[in-house]
């Protein structure tokens, strides 16, 4: 029953299967971009942006065939439910260093861009080598700001979506496809 009704209140608009192809294709992408730096020596860090993010980097790292780390980073936007407004305040900062490093910032969704556009902004501070975006979704719809996806899952009409990590209300993160909620 419980199955039947959230059939109903959510429509599939990303099958597991169509993730999965272009969530393996980023990953072989990253792969050859990264691998002659990784050969010299230098450390490939992928960061998930908590919470979204988390299934979507779950997977990628995965397809991602080279020695490498993570650190995480959470954030919270304040705004309301469904907006953010670029206030961004970190919950849980990176634990070592990314000094001399490749940064890879993995985030769930680049919406009006505002989060990444601080993100990026914060990260330069701390002296990478490098830092290059990889997010699932991007709805240039709502851009407000312009910000590098170095590597882009899908772009998205302008809906709210939930599934495979992103919530509403923070339910919804474990549904293994990504879909629109039919009365959010
Ligand atoms: P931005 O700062 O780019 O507007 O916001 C990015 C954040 O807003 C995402 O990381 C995500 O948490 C949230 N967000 C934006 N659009 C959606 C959406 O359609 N569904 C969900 N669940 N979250 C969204």
């Amino acid at each position: 029953m419980a199955e039947q009704s959230r059939k109903q209140a959510i429509q599939t608009l990303l099958s597991t299967e169509q993730i999965h192809a272009r969530v393996q294709a980023l990953g072989a992408q990253i792969t050859a971009d990264y691998s002659a730096s990784v050969e010299q020596g230098r450390e490939l860090v992928v960061v998930p942006v908590l919470k979204g993010s988390f299934v979507f980097a779950a997977d990628l790292v995965r397809g991602i065939d080279l020695p490498m780390t993570m650190e995480f980073l959470g954030v919270r936007s304040y705004g309301d439910e469904t907006e953010s407004s670029g206030v961004v305040q970190i919950t849980h900062d990176l634990k070592r260093s990314v000094e001399g490093k490749d940064v890879l910032l993995v985030e769930d969704i680049v919406d009006t861009g505002l989060t990444m556009q601080y993100l990026l902004k914060n990260l330069a501070t701390r002296n990478p080598a490098s830092v290059k975006v990889a997010s699932f979704l991007h709805k240039p719809a709502r851009a407000k700001v312009e910000v590098p996806i170095d590597y882009l899952g899908f772009t998205i009409e302008d809906v709210f979506v939930v599934g495979y990590g992103l919530d509403h209300a923070q339910q919804h993160r474990n549904i293994p496809y990504l879909g629109v909620l039919e009365n959010g």
